[in-house]
């Protein structure tokens, strides 16, 4: 477990996050520079930096988990549709070394998409109960 890996913090309650959903193995929270409302990330507890290092079981049952959080996350805000995205290395885009799972909400009429802005913890806390009552 590196010790100054942020989504670690989290995952430690080290770190404060909107938690959607957590249990022994795998945790869901809120992105906190939402492409759109509902952006939720989901992360092994377990410090693994990508697709190559986490093991076949993790990962399969961290998407059992995805495919339950993808379906709450639609109802919690309304989305049109969800896009499911995971970025592996710095040329993929991936920013935090800690392997995680985007479930991105899609609607067209939402606004805010391009702007990417930090979101504040009382407006994230809202939109993480609405999605939790899904679960
Ligand atoms: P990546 O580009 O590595 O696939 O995605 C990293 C994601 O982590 C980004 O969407 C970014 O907004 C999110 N992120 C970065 N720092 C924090 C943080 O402190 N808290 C939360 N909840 N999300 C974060
Ligand atoms: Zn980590």
């Amino acid at each position: 477990m590196a010790r100054s890996c942020l989504f670690c913090r989290i995952a430690r309650k080290e770190a404060p996050a909107s938690i959607i959903y957590e249990d022994n193995e795998v945790m869901a929270f809120l992105d906190i520079r939402p492409v759109q409302e509902g952006h939720t990330l989901v992360i092994p507890k377990k410090h693994q930096k990508n697709i190559y290092a986490i093991s076949e079981e993790t990962v399969a049952y961290l998407f059992k988990i995805v495919k339950k959080i993808a379906w709450a996350v639609k109802q919690g805000v309304d989305a049109q549709g969800i896009s499911i995205i995971q970025n592996n290395e710095s040329a993929a885009g991936q920013v935090v070394f800690h392997f995680h799972v985007h479930i991105i909400p899609r609607s067209e009429k939402y606004e805010g998409h391009r702007s990417r802005q930090i979101s504040e913890t009382p407006q994230l806390e809202e939109v993480a109960r609405k999605i939790r009552q899904f679960l």
